[in-house]
């Protein structure tokens, strides 16, 4: 059988509160990941942190975008993954990681933090205002972070299973919804969430990345009503452009653009995500990058 690659799929439990996802992975990691020389740990947290995205954002049915980003000022600076869903296009991913030194691969990715924060940006495409929430860095994996991070900003109940082996990453949710959000389909079966949750588990991370999803929760939940819903896909996009570029490069200020300019005689810019490569000489710095060209101040050049 086929397995769902780049795939997230909906599913639920029948006259209960619970519902869930499934995603898996791999081509849309390996296209955002393979320009990239990450260290294999960072590669595989990225992997996990991407599969976790696509996984909030079927559970917040955000139209938009979510950026969640694992900042520490240890040897680990930065993992950051961003997810853009719009109605009828595949969900859209990007992902990268900055860090000092040599990653051990045997290394739990959360020792190599320190003073570490979470946070996730949603920005709705309909006009609605970005939120950003920042929460502390708690537990010692990407799950139990976002197990906590969905029980104390949504408060609802919240499981997450997530894995990845470099090439492939795969996660399940599950979730309780609050009672009153579904009053008129909840039959009476308070075992239900930690019936589900026990059962789910039990997962192994050889299941999670590489059974079929109707063969993943008949094997899980077999003696559940289940309700698979239609798998959506995914794929890895960057949406950088010269522009996009053009405006980070402003930010830096005249003066600094000066200096590069006047060392490197051109400015040059590696997307950080796709590796695209933009460069800007010194005409296009003063058209499109420098708000105050003095005239009667010309730039240092010495
Ligand atoms: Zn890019």
């Amino acid at each position: 059988m086929k397995k769902n690659q780049d795939s997230l799929q909906r599913f639920i439990f029948e006259s209960s509160p619970v519902r869930g996802n499934l995603v898996n992975l791999s081509l849309t990691l390996q296209m955002a990941l393979n320009k990239q020389n990450l260290p294999k740990r960072l590669r595989q947290s990225l992997g996990e942190l991407m599969a976790a995205s696509a996984l909030l954002s079927a559970t917040l049915k955000m139209n938009g975008s979510i950026v969640l980003q694992i900042q520490s000022k240890g040897a680990l600076k930065l993992l950051v993954v961003e997810c853009t869903s719009d109605a009828d296009t595949p969900l859209r991913m990007r992902a990268t990681a900055k860090w000092t030194g040599d990653i051990d691969e045997q290394q739990n990715v959360f020792d190599l933090i320190s003073q570490g924060q979470f946070i996730i940006t949603l920005d709705p495409k309909d006009g609605n205002q970005a939120h950003q929430g920042i929460v502390p860095l708690e537990g010692d994996n990407i799950a139990t972070l976002l197990e906590n991070y969905m029980l104390r900003s949504e408060q609802i109940d919240t499981r997450i299973w997530l894995c990845c082996d470099g090439e492939t990453a795969a996660g399940m949710l599950l979730q309780k919804l609050p009672e009153t959000m579904n009053q008129t389909t909840v039959q009476q079966d308070d075992d239900i969430w930690n019936r589900v949750g026990h059962l789910a588990s039990t997962v192994t991370h050889d299941e999670l990345l590489n059974l079929p999803a109707e063969t993943l929760l008949t094997r899980l939940f077999h003696e559940e009503d289940v309700r698979l819903f239609t798998a959506s896909n995914t794929q890895f996009y960057c949406s950088c452009s010269r522009d996009s570029v053009a405006g980070m490069l402003r930010m830096l200020g005249d003066e600094e653009l000066q200096n590069i300019l006047a060392e490197q005689g051109q400015i040059e810019v590696n997307c950080d995500f796709c590796n695209a490569y933009y460069a800007f000489d010194k005409v296009d710095a003063t058209q499109f990058l420098m708000a105050n060209v003095d005239a009667s101040s010309p730039a240092k050049v010495h």
